[in-house]
């Protein structure tokens, strides 16, 4: 829809928002699973376009919120090591650990850098060849391949002084646990569009078989957002529960073989920890025993504090979408994107923040 004039555009998200007025009969509360969407959906100011009974929730879909104390912790400790380098994407300085973050750690002196892609971990490996260099790799199916794609890099330049502290998650079985949780109510899933260009669609077909609820696979467009909402309401006015993909244009049903290939030959599906979700079956990647020697908890053991989490914060609610951000009682308060608290107050994607930065005035939506 982006070769559309703006007044192409206006008219269509008029259709969008009167057929969906026109149709909605009940109270839905729908689902977006990606921090992405929460964003875009405050940006584009969708949530007013929306009538009163279209609930718009987040979801467990942004990898740094999901990213439990534990995992920090262990990180923080290797920051700790002499001669150990920690590489990582940027958002993960900010989030607090039990009783620090990296970039306390960091201001002390450890020795962490940001990276813009897990690739030049390795270049810091080749210059530092008398120190380890850890990447921390956190993430979804999105950039779980990358990770992947330089531990084979790794292992075939025989680099023995890198390695990569996994926290990789994958979404379909987050999902599943959400909706085996009593008590948890959504109508209907609004799917991350970058982890479905990967794993493609036949992933989420639990959806449908086994909860009878809608899901569409959805674009970051204000349009393509619209349109989404739109297709879940139609399912659900019409008693459906089918998986849509709106995003098709990006989203090719098989998703990306070779991005799959790459996850399947390098890691392996494990029990893994979500921050608010607790302990989910297979919901993580590790790496296969074949590349053990690029997987730094069994290369390097490191002695972890006992984790902790932050007084008052309520980051697990919103992860499972059971409350918005403004229930918590630091929102705004002591928690704020300068001084956040939880990790959903950290990420640009966290649900707590995109309520902070485009919410203000509006929180009572
Ligand atoms: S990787 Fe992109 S699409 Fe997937 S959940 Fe995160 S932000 Fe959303
Ligand atoms: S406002 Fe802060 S403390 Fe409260 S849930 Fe969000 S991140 Fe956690």
């Amino acid at each position: 829809m982006q070769s559309l004039t703006p007044e192409e555009q206006r008219r269509t998200a008029g259709f969008f928002t009167t057929e969906i007025s026109h149709r909605v009969k009940r109270p839905l509360r729908l689902m977006e699973v990606c921090g992405t969407h929460t964003v875009a959906i405050f940006k584009a100011g969708i949530r007013q376009l929306l009538p009163a009974g279209v609930e718009l929730v987040s979801g467990p879909g942004c990898p740094v919120c999901v990213t439990p104390n534990e995992y920090l912790d262990t990180a923080i400790a290797y920051s700790r090591q002499p001669n150990v380098i920690l590489t990582t994407f940027g958002d993960m300085l900010r989030v607090p650990g039990s009783s620090s973050s990296l970039l306390v750690e960091k201001a002390a002196g450890a020795d962490i850098r940001i990276v813009y892609s897990p690739l030049e971990s390795l270049d810091i490996a080749r210059d530092y060849p008398d120190k380890q260099v850890i990447f921390l790799a956190v993430g979804f199916e999105t950039t779980a391949p990358t990770a992947a794609a330089t531990v084979l890099t790794a292992a075939r330049a025989d680099l023995k002084n890198f390695s990569v502290l996994s926290s990789h998650k994958l979404v379909p079985p987050a999902l599943q646990a959400l909706l085996d949780r009593p008590g948890v109510r959504v109508d209907g899933f609004l799917l991350p569009g970058h982890v479905s260009a990967v794993i493609g669609v036949e992933p989420y077909r639990f959806l449908q078989r086994n909860f009878g609820i809608p899901a569409v696979i959805a674009g970051f467009d204000p349009l393509d957002i619209l349109q989404s909402v739109y297709m879940l309401v139609r399912q659900l006015e019409d008693g459906a529960a089918k998986l849509e993909n709106q995003y098709s244009r990006i989203v090719p049903a098989a998703g990306n073989p070779a991005a799959c290939k790459l996850l399947e030959q390098v890691y392996q599906p494990a029990d893994t920890v979500w921050r608010g979700l607790g302990m989910i079956p297979s919901s993580g990647l590790v790496l296969r025993p074949g590349y053990s020697a690029f997987d730094s908890r069994s290369k390097l053991p490191v002695v972890v504090e006992p984790a902790s989490e932050p007084k008052g914060c309520r980051c697990g609610e919103i992860l499972q979408g059971s409350i918005k951000p403004t229930a918590c009682p630091l929102f705004g308060r002591s928690c704020t994107p300068d001084h956040p608290v939880g990790s959903c107050m950290v990420s640009v994607e966290g649900t707590c923040a995109a309520w902070h930065k485009y919410g203000a005035g509006r929180w009572q939506l």
